[in-house]
């Protein structure tokens, strides 16, 4: 299979429509990003030299930050090397010993893991469960210093966190809040995440993102408050420790960014494509979960199930993912399509026919 993100693919001299990636806008292979990261290429070089701390800053990497936190209407933005980092260089940065972080069962490892560095306690309510979530806050009610992170939309179901009853358990219990908003950035509330979308903005206090995914780049952001930036600047290891992105990545991101803000209703038609397919499955008889987003998971339960239903798919020109335990639970093998901004209505019918042969070729077996 010919490599990359595109929206189209070549395998075996056919073409495939792409919807195994989070490129969800298809901004990686837009003429204006690549030709930014490319300039940048040429006139800079491949590598930034060193970490950010040392020598490896750059004014883009500056104007990047100030931009990011101008379109989130925070105080002050960093850039970190990945998601991956972000998450780990915050938890670090603001977690310790003495702190009690409830997380979502159903977090990104990078959370977790993020959680164990930290020495943190680390508390897991059931996901999205907020009578448990309330419980465990009563529990701690007497710690001082508590953290609730949770990622906005995730990744494998597609589902948004109740972000309201976040908000209001965390104002009520005195929690700092941060949103991992890697696969809503981009694409809900304007580009600018869940929490934008449903007018909570300002009662996240930490507001993180990638730009590994609808931005179709590398790295991620946070986002806050001026002083708790600055903690994650001069105390998150995965900043500190790690040499900074190259000027290319820096670039292409800025140019993304633009691209955003300049489209901000990409996301809106996204998320309406991805309800009129989520109708067509659910009338076919496929379980979509609990999806609200342009990930629409189709639950297939055995692994056999699911990597037939890919091939099946392969044949008749698409291409998803076939997710199997122990990335989900077991028993819930599925399907994970993520649609993207730049297909166009051909697309999203060759999909929907797609399926109709597959519930016909299910049934046959049944
Ligand atoms: N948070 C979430 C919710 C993610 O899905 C991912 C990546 N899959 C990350 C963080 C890590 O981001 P990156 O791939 O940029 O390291």
């Amino acid at each position: 299979m010919e490599d990359g993100a595109d929206l189209r693919l070549r395998f075996d001299g056919k073409e495939l429509l792409n919807l195994a990636t989070n490129n969800y806008l298809g901004l990686s292979t837009h003429p204006a990003v690549c030709d930014a990261a490319s300039r940048a290429a040429r006139e800079q070089g491949t590598g930034s030299g060193a970490s950010r701390i040392v020598t490896g800053n750059s004014s883009l990497y500056e104007k990047l930050e100030r931009e990011i936190a101008s379109f989130l209407g925070t105080e002050s933005a960093l850039v970190i090397g990945s998601g991956y980092a972000a998450n780990l260089s915050w938890l670090g940065a603001l977690a310790g010993r003495n702190t009690v972080v409830f997380s979502d069962r159903l977090n990104h490892a990078s959370i977790v893991d993020g959680i164990q560095l930290s020495r943190a306690k680390h508390v897991r309510y059931r996901h999205c469960d907020m009578k448990h979530l309330a419980d465990l806050l009563e529990k701690h009610r007497d710690v001082e210093q508590k953290i609730l992170v949770t990622d906005s939309v995730f990744s494998m179901d597609g589902d948004c966190a109740p972000l309201r009853e976040i908000v209001d358990l965390c104002e009520e219990h005195g929690v700092l809040l941060a949103l991992d908003e890697a696969h809503a950035s981009g694409i809900w509330g304007e580009g600018r995440g869940l929490a934008h979308a449903l007018g909570l903005a300002d009662a996240v206090d930490i507001h993180m993102g990638t730009m590994s995914k609808a931005w179709g780049g590398y790295g991620a952001y946070v986002a806050a408050r001026a002083d708790i930036v600055a903690l994650v600047r001069n105390r998150g290891r995965g900043f500190v420790f790690s040499t900074s992105l190259p000027p290319s990545v820096i670039a292409g991101n800025f140019a993304a960014l633009f691209r955003i803000r300049q489209n901000p209703n990409e996301g809106q038609r996204l998320l309406g494509m991805a309800q009129e397919l989520r109708e067509v499955l659910g009338k076919l008889g496929f379980e979509t979960g609990g999806s609200e987003t342009q990930i629409i998971p189709v639950l297939m339960g055995r692994n056999e199930d699911a990597l037939f239903a890919r091939d099946f798919l392969l044949t008749k020109g698409v291409f998803v993912s076939a997710i199997r335990p122990p990335t989900v639970p077991a028993g819930t093998a599925r399907l994970r399509l993520s649609l993207r901004a730049d297909m166009v209505q051909e697309d999203l019918e060759l999909v929907k026919s797609a399926f109709t042969e597959l519930a016909k070729e299910i049934q046959s077996h049944e």
